[in-house]
């Protein structure tokens, strides 16, 4: 068979019958959504899309999207459920999926200025914004990342280069963290060469916040060992509960023993926007460095984070090149170029998703949208406390609520809690995740999807007492 290349351009009336299609099936996906399952754990596992082969052969739209829903969309969690309520939830605005939409029929390339200086302008404009609202200064350096991994890659690799931090003193630099910092900050250590760094796990107060006192007390221990204190990396919203460190009180000490300060608002950066929520984030703008998520706490579809480096200097040592197929595009200087701050070249036009949305819903929709989640969270704490045999060790500083679940007698409470967490999932109505505090099993309610609303939590409330009557009844037969 003879396939010409023209075949890759549809007509105008195959376009619009193709996106017809899509669009019926979206529409008819977010028609269903607050009725569909927040989980769906699937014997198949999507495997069924591995009969249709990548081949020579086209198949129909029709199709494509017959496969996509059953293969992709029903299987695992429901991530645009305004019931998934496990991890740290996503978002999904349709306005960003427009946006992507636009940038990809248009594909500017958003790389470098000279290519494209108004997708550029608008990516430096967002990150200008960002700056604004954690108080660093306009002319910080600033990377739209696919997440908060790779910003958190940038910025370690950032404070690599800007303390010295060569290979002949890695095994003297010391890192200061707690056991509660994200596991990508691990992660980004060890891909920036730093996996040989001692880590100093700080113990943290009753709440799961960092103690400064037994920080500055483990800085002048290792000082008086002869080794290079030179990283703090504070938690601005755990993963686990919630929790935000003594951002202003770190800050001071990171200042006086010199030490790159890396504030992980990857969660919890944009708490900012909410009027209750900026008093908690007091600080951060004392980092040297901080990751937020437009994927988590903006509500944007997975594959947007970003790094903010209060120095931009610094970050453009690190990541700026030179190739002489670029020459072209060295004359043009008035906007940083992302590609000079980050380990990308070319690059997906990340900015429009973000653009989009908060220019058509404007920022208040936002800031509504972020103090309803700490309501939320506010009001499953008080319920869950109020519920007879559930347990609650942390009043939740930002959206995570953290709850188990003291069985009577006849099983033990981590045996208990894992039958529990089973149970909601299997049951889908809304899903939730678990962790352990102190070799406790627990339960967590990560409030952050803009479809979350108080019958979601009341629901979810209703399923947890359900299920452990379930469980206390069976293990009492
Ligand atoms: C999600 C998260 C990360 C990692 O970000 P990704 O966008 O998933 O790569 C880092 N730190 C915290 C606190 C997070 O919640």
């Amino acid at each position: 068979m003879n396939f010409p290349s023209y075949l890759l351009e549809p007509t105008q009336q195959e376009r619009l019958a193709v996106q017809q299609a899509v669009e019926t099936y979206i529409q008819s996906f977010l028609t269903q959504l607050p009725t569909l399952p927040a989980f769906v754990d699937s014997p198949e596992k999507g495997a069924g899309l591995l009969e249709s082969p990548i081949e020579d052969t086209p198949i129909s739209i029709e199709q494509a999207l017959g496969l996509l829903q059953t293969q992709v969309d029903e299987p695992g969690i429901t991530s645009a459920s305004g019931g998934h309520l496990g991890y740290i939830p996503g978002g999904g605005l349709y306005y960003s999926a427009l946006g992507d939409y636009l940038a990809a029929v248009t594909n500017k390339y958003a790389g470098i200025f000279f290519s494209a200086p108004g997708a550029v302008r608008m990516e430096n404009m967002l990150l200008r914004w960002m700056a604004s609202l954690i108080g660093f200064p306009q002319d910080a350096a600033g990377n739209l990342t696919s997440g908060g991994s790779i910003a958190s890659l940038i910025a370690l690799a950032t404070a690599r280069d800007a303390k010295k931090i060569t290979s002949r003193i890695i095994p003297d630099a010391v890192v200061y963290t707690t056991a509660h910092a994200h596991h990508c900050l691990d992660k980004a250590l060890r891909i920036a060469g730093l996996g040989e760094c001692p880590v100093r796990h700080i113990s943290m107060d009753d709440r799961y916040r960092m103690v400064p006192e037994a920080l500055e007390q483990a800085i002048l221990e290792d000082k008086a060992a002869g080794l290079i204190p030179w990283l703090l990396i504070a938690s601005a919203g755990t993963t686990d509960v919630g929790a935000i460190d003594p951002l202003t009180h770190l800050g001071k000490i990171a200042q006086k023993h010199q030490l790159w300060y890396h504030v992980d608002a990857a969660y919890g950066g944009f708490f900012t926007l909410a009027p209750s929520g900026k008093p908690r984030l007091q600080g951060i703008g004392e980092a040297d460095s901080v990751v937020m998520d437009p994927h988590k706490g903006l509500f944007i579809p997975y594959g947007l984070g970003a790094v903010l480096i209060k120095n931009r200097k610094q970050t453009a040592e690190t990541h700026h090149y030179l190739a002489n197929y670029m020459q072209d595009a060295l004359s043009a200087t008035e906007e940083a170029s992302p590609a000079d701050l980050s380990p990308e070249l070319s690059k997906h036009f990340r900015g429009l998703r973000l653009w989009l949305p908060l220019k058509l819903h404007g920022v208040g929709a936002f800031r509504n949208a972020l103090e309803e989640k700490l309501n939320l969270a506010q009001y499953a704490y008080e319920q869950l406390t109020n519920l007879p045999g559930f347990e609650v060790p942390v009043v939740p500083e930002l959206s995570v609520v953290i709850f188990r679940y003291v069985p009577k007698a006849g099983i033990e409470a981590n045996e208990f809690n894992q039958k529990l967490i089973k149970a909601v999932q299997q049951d889908g109505r809304v899903f939730l995740s678990s962790t352990l505090l102190d070799g406790n099993f627990m339960l967590r309610l990560a409030i952050l999807s803009f479809r979350t609303h108080q019958d979601t939590i009341d629901l979810a409330l209703r399923i947890l007492q359900e299920k452990a009557t379930e469980i206390e009844q069976e293990s009492r037969s």
